[in-house]
C-alpha cells in the first residue's frame, strides 16, 4: 500500500491485489466476540518518519490516532527506565543512569555502552550477534536480563545469540540518539486496516487506482516488455489475466518465493527468499470485567511467559482488556492455546494481583510473523534480474528488522525506482 499510494500520488494508475478478504496483511484487524482486536499488538516508534507520514497523508492524525508515550521501559517490581525530558541523548543517559533495579555499576556501564556505540556511530566492523556485543561491552547478567534481552527480543523478535548486531544498532541509532521524540512509542486506538490500509485504498481510489481484495495473483509471466499477470477471485475461483508495464511484489517471502519460481529469471531470487528463516509472535487476549486495568499502558514482566503487557482500556478505551504478547520462539509454542492463556492468566494473577478470571480469551498465533533477523542474513534486493518487476516488504535488504517503517521504506523505494526513468 505504500508502494500504491506513492506511485497514485504522482498520478500513476495503479491496481493492487490483495489475496485476503480485508486488507493488512501481517498488521491487520481482527474481530472476536463482537471485539475489535488486531492480529497481534503492534508499536510504532517515533523515528519511523515514512509510516507516519504515510498515514498521515492518507488522512490519517499521528496525535488522534496513537497514544504517545515518551521512552519508559518497565518491568513490573524489577526494573523502571524513565528518560526525563532533555534534548537527545542526554534523555537516554540520564535515564540510564537513573534507572531503577541495577546497581550503580551496572547504570555505569550501560551509559558506557551508548557512548561507545556513538563514537562509532553505531556502526560495526563485521556484524556479530547482540549477546556477543553485550559481553564485548562488559554487560552485566543483570543488565542483559533487564534491559537488553528484551529490548532485542522486541525490536528485532529473534532471540539476542542470534539476533543481529547491526540491526539493533541501526534501531538503537535511529530511535535513542536521534531527536528527543524519535524515542517515543506509538500505541494504535483504532484497529490496523482502519489505521492505514482502508485509508491508503480510499486514497488510491481517488487517484485514478483500483484495489481488489480476495483476488491473488496465481502467476507472473513476462509478456515482452510487460508482465502478464493469472490473478484468481478467491471467492468466485474465477482466473483472470492482466497486462501490467511494472509489477511490484509486495506479498510474504514465501507467497513471493512460490511466485518467483516459477519465472526462469526469477528463480535464483526464489531461492534466496525460500531460505529466509523466521520467528513467531504470539498474543494472548484476555477480557476482564470493565474495572481491571494496569498500572502503566505498557508494562513487561521478568521471566514470564507474557513478555509484555498492553491495557486496551488505557490505550483504546477498550476497558478490561488485556493483550499480552511473547515474542520469537520459545517454550510457549509446545503449549496448546488454551493453556498459554491460562497460564498468563495465573501470570496476571500472581504478578499484578488480578483475582477475576477471564470472560474470555482468545490467542493469536503468527507462527512466520517476521523473518528471523541473525547476523549476516542475505536479503534480497528490490531490483530482480527483470526490471520491470520489483519486490517490496519487510524482509528485502534494508537497515531495520521486520517493522512496519521496513515495510514501508521498501514499498516507497519500489515506487520511486518505477517513478525515475517517467520523471
Ligand atoms: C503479531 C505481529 C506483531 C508485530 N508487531 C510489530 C510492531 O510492534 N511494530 C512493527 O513495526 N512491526 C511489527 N510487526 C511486523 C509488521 O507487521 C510487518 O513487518 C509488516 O506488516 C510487513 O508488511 P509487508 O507489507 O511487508 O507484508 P505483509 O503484511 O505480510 O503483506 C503481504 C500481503 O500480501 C498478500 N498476499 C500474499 N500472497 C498474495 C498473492 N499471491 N496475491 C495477492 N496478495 C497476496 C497477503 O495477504 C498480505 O496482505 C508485527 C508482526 C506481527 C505478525
Amino acid at each position: 500500500m505504500a508502494a500504491a499510494v506513492t506511485l497514485a500520488a504522482a498520478n500513476i494508475p495503479v491496481t493492487v491485489f490483495e489475496s485476503a478478504r480485508q486488507l493488512g496483511g501481517r498488521a491487520r484487524g481482527v474481530w472476536h466476540n463482537n471485539v475489535q482486536l488486531d492480529n497481534g499488538q503492534h508499536i510504532l516508534l517515533g523515528c519511523y518518519h515514512h509510516t507516519l507520514q504515510l498515514i498521515e497523508q492518507v488522512g490519517g492524525n499521528i496525535e488522534h490516532d496513537f497514544l504517545r508515550l515518551p521512552l519508559q521501559l518497565t518491568l513490573h517490581n524489577r526494573f523502571e527506565l524513565k528518560a526525563p525530558n532533555l534534548p537527545a541523548p542526554l534523555h537516554l543517559l540520564v535515564g540510564l543512569l537513573s534507572a531503577k533495579g541495577l546497581s550503580f555499576g551496572e547504570r555505569l556501564r550501560a551509559a558506557r555502552f551508548m557512548l561507545a556505540l556513538r563514537r562509532i556511530n553505531f556502526t560495526l566492523l563485521h556484524d556479530i550477534s547482540v549477546f556477543e556485543l553485550l559481553r564485548t561491552h562488559s554487560q552485566s547478567d543483570g543488565l542483559i536480563r533487564l534491559l537488553w534481552e528484551p529490548l532485542c527480543i522486541s525490536a528485532l523478535n529473534t532471540p539476542m545469540h542470534i539476533a543481529s548486531a547491526q540491526v539493533l544498532l541501526n534501531v538503537l541509532r535511529d530511535s535513542l540518539n536521534g531527536a528527543r521524540n524519535d524515542s517515543d512509542m506509538l500505541l494504535p486506538r483504532i484497529d490496523f486496516t482502519a489505521l492505514f490500509p482502508e485509508r491508503a485504498a480510499e486514497y488510491v481510489k481517488q487517484h485514478r487506482g483500483t484495489v481488489l481484495t480476495a483476488c491473488s495473483i496465481e502467476t507472473i509471466i513476462p509478456n515482452g516488455d510487460e508482465i502478464r499477470l493469472t490473478t484468481r477471485q478467491t471467492i468466485l475461483s474465477t482466473a483472470h489475466t492482466e497486462l501490467f508495464s511494472h509489477v511490484i511484489c509486495a506479498t510474504s517471502p514465501i507467497s513471493a518465493a512460490r511466485l518467483f519460481h516459477t519465472v526462469p529469471q526469477l528463480a535464483l531470487i526464489a531461492g534466496q527468499i525460500a531460505a529466509i528463516p523466521y520467528q513467531p509472535i504470539y498474543t494472548v487476549y484476555l477480557q476482564y470485567p470493565e474495572h481491571v486495568c494496569l498500572p502503566h499502558p505498557m508494562l513487561g514482566l521478568d521471566r514470564c511467559f507474557a513478555q509484555w503487557l498492553f491495557d486496551k482500556g488505557q490505550i483504546a478505551g477498550q476497558r478490561g482488556l488485556i493483550a499480552a504478547v511473547i515474542s520469537a520462539q520459545g517454550k510457549h509454542q509446545n503449549l496448546k492455546h488454551e493453556l498459554l492463556a491460562q497460564k498468563v492468566a495465573q501470570e496476571l494473577c500472581e504478578q499484578l494481583g488480578i483475582m477475576e478470571a477471564p470472560v474470555w480469551q482468545k490467542v493469536i498465533a503468527e507462527k512466520r510473523a517476521t523473518f528471523s533477523c541473525e547476523t549476516n542474513l542475505l536479503r534480497p534486493a528490490h531490483t530482480t534480474q527483470m526490471p520491470n518487476v520489483l519486490l517490496a516488504g519487510d524482509y528485502t535488504a534494508g537497515k531495520y528488522p521486520a517493522t512496519l517503517e521496513g515495510a514501508v521504506m521498501s514499498g516507497m523505494l519500489c515506487a520511486r525506482t518505477i517513478l525515475a526513468p517517467i520523471k
